[in-house]
């Protein structure tokens, strides 16, 4: 549950971003943000369902498989994309669905996934 004060702290947080903090929390709130863990080797993958369809995204490096990552943050124009904003938000609520695989199940994971990335990335 997002309460009233977390809300109050992202927008003192990620005010400066604007439209992009409100497209980040709505994919927040819609549990949009989805960790993929495989076991037994504890492999993690997150992925983010946006309006264009999934992406892969590491906060960590941090990347984001959308658009506006590669055109926008890789060339320094802006810093992160909404899919980042809403898994740093997603992580700090806990308000993310985790769906356990098995990695036997990894690389067609990730092949249906790329599949659907690089379709994004074309279009
Ligand atoms: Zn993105």
């Amino acid at each position: 549950m997002i309460s009233k004060s977390n809300y109050e702290e992202f927008y003192a947080k990620y005010g400066c971003y604007g439209k992009k903090l409100e497209k980040a929390l709505k994919l927040m709130e819609d549990k949009s943000v989805k960790l993929h863990k495989f076991s037994p080797s504890k492999r993690e993958i997150w992925t983010v369902v946006g309006k264009e369809g999934d992406q892969l995204v590491d906060d960590s490096q941090p990347y984001c498989s959308c658009k506006h990552f590669y055109y926008r943050v890789l060339s320094g124009k802006d810093d992160v994309c909404y899919h980042i904003l809403a898994l740093r938000m997603a992580k700090q609520m806990n308000a993310y669905d985790v769906i356990e695989f098995q990695d036997s199940e990894y690389l067609s994971f990730l092949e249906i996934l790329l599949e659907d990335v690089v379709r994004l990335s074309k279009d």
